[in-house]
């Protein structure tokens, strides 16, 4: 038994070797702050590159109550893996745990260790023809995205990444140590409960993931990509209905952009034009994106002229305007959102979903709702249409007439979340998960039974609390 934590420090740095527990401030600091929340500091970060490391690190932190919080890529969005401010956890990082990628094209599946970046898994599926189709504007690990559940751009074509998860291994803290080998690429298994999905959009509650089975998917060979102008908010639906409709299995992106957010992204992303130049940037706008795995030349399917011939069919009527350009560089819009809005002052931003068929009626609701309470707020939204997914963010400009307040930004949070929750069915979290910095939300919007549960389920897993700062009881 330990009594200390330098003697605990010693036997991490015996297993892993000295290099790979940081103590040195500047070596930590990466590891301390999130990608937009959490900032903390902690006694150590711990780089395990084997599973067997893992283990070990978890029956020496068991035995010695040392609580942990484990980190990926540190690009979550919840503040779910870095510590808190006591100074009193350790981070375990799986940002080495990445040797192994095994690729079985023929099951179109790939056995890969969890610290493994998308970017890097992609690179290595592509000389197969396939990849892993979660698209989104950071470049996590393959353990992080599972314990989110990230759905990102295409996940109206390809879903999340539950979806895609054939099975995983995983190391629990109760009893210490023991792995959880659940590694299986069968896409039929119904050999009791699916174990697996426990550990999805955990939040790194329930056990450390060391490596996964993934479905992975043909690389598209054609695609037509198109910003389109909708005639107002009930016509972004009905094009969706349309496209669904002629496009079928193609349609692979539906994002609706707001002609704030594009302002901003205009405004402060060097290399960006206006797309619709000479005209004015419009008040709302869709990023259409068709693919396909069929060659134009065997199946006579050209992308292109299928996205044009159903836009021209809407002309006048669903579509105002629309143009067909070059992929890159209408995703290079899109995927520069985020960053550009941080410029406009202090965002507030969400991540909230609800029926589709909701969509348009709740953005009335919540820009009326700003206008009349807030009206110094700019709201900038965009959001996955097609699977109902909104980023309803907004900017409290630093010319504001009044001075930003904590308080008042947390009143719009919980008074939007109210109205997606009760009144259009909705969620406060989407696809970035809960972690502390939705606790309280999670609290709020959660029945009793439900929390009962995973509260139970993470007793169960974790009794004495020493995984991660998620407490879903
Ligand atoms: C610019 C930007 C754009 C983004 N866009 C999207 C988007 O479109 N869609 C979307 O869904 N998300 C998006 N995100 C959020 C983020 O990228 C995802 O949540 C991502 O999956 C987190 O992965 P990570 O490796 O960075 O995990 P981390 O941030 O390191 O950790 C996330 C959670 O996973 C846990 N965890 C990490 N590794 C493991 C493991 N091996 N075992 C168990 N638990 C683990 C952590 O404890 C934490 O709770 C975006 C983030 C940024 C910065």
């Amino acid at each position: 038994m330990f009594n200390s934590t330098s003697s605990l420090l010693t036997a991490l740095a015996q297993l892993l070797g000295a290099r790979a527990v940081l103590t040195d401030a500047d070596d930590c600091a990466p590891y301390f702050k999130g990608a937009r929340y959490g900032d903390g500091s902690a006694l150590a970060v711990l780089r395990p590159d084997t599973h067997e490391q893992v283990v070990e690190i978890v029956r020496l932190c068991a035995e010695h109550s040392q609580a942990i919080v484990l980190q990926g890529a540190n690009t979550g969005l919840v503040a779910a893996s870095t510590p808190d401010a006591s100074g009193r956890l350790m981070v375990l990082s799986l940002d080495r745990l990445k040797r192994h990628i095994e690729i079985d094209a023929v099951n179109r599946s790939v056995t890969v260790d969890a610290g493994v970046s998308l970017q890097d898994l992609n690179e290595a599926l592509a000389p197969h023809g396939l990849f892993f189709p979660i698209d989104l504007g950071a470049n996590p690990s393959i353990g992080g995205m599972i314990a989110a559940n990230t759905g990102g751009a295409r996940l109206i074509k390809y879903g999340d990444v539950r979806q895609n998860l054939l099975g995983l291994r995983a190391v629990l803290m109760q009893p210490a140590g023991q792995e959880l080998n659940l590694l299986s690429a069968l896409r039929k298994n119904n050999t009791g409960p699916d174990l697996k999905q426990l550990f999805v959009g955990s939040s790194g509650a329930y056990g450390i993931m060391t490596r996964a089975v993934l479905q992975v998917h043909r690389l598209p060979k054609q695609s037509a990509t198109a910003l389109v102008v909708p005639r107002d908010q009930a016509a972004v639906l009905e094009l969706l209905q349309v496209l669904e409709r002629d496009c079928g299995e193609f349609l692979s992106a539906f994002e609706g952009i707001s002609g704030a957010a594009l302002q901003a992204v205009l405004q402060h992303i060097p290399g960006i034009s206006n797309p619709f130049a000479p005209e004015g940037v419009p008040e709302y706008c869709v990023l259409v994106e068709l693919n396909s795995t069929s060659d134009p030349a065997l199946s006579g399917i050209d992308l292109d002229s299928l996205l044009m011939s159903c836009l021209e069919n809407l002309f006048g009527d669903v579509v105002e305007n629309a143009v067909i350009g070059r992929a890159e560089d209408l995703w290079r819009i899109r995927h520069a959102i985020s960053e550009a809005l941080r410029h406009q002052g202090k965002m507030i931003a969400f991540d909230i979903s609800m029926p589709r068929s909701r969509m348009a009626q709740f953005r009335d609701a919540g820009l009326a709702l700003i206008a009349d309470n807030y009206p110094w707020m700019r709201v900038m939204d965009f959001g996955h249409w097609g699977d109902g997914g909104c980023h309803f963010n907004m900017v409290w400009p630093a010319s504001a007439s009044i001075a930003y307040s904590s308080d008042v930004a947390q009143e719009i949070r919980t008074r939007i979340y109210d109205l997606v929750v009760n009144e259009f069915e909705g969620s406060f979290s989407a696809e970035h998960g809960v972690g502390p910095y939705n606790l309280d939300f999670y609290r709020r919007y959660t029945s009793d039974a439900a929390r009962q549960l995973s509260g139970g389920i993470q007793n169960l897993l974790d009794p004495h609390s020493l995984l991660g700062l998620t407490r879903f009881s």
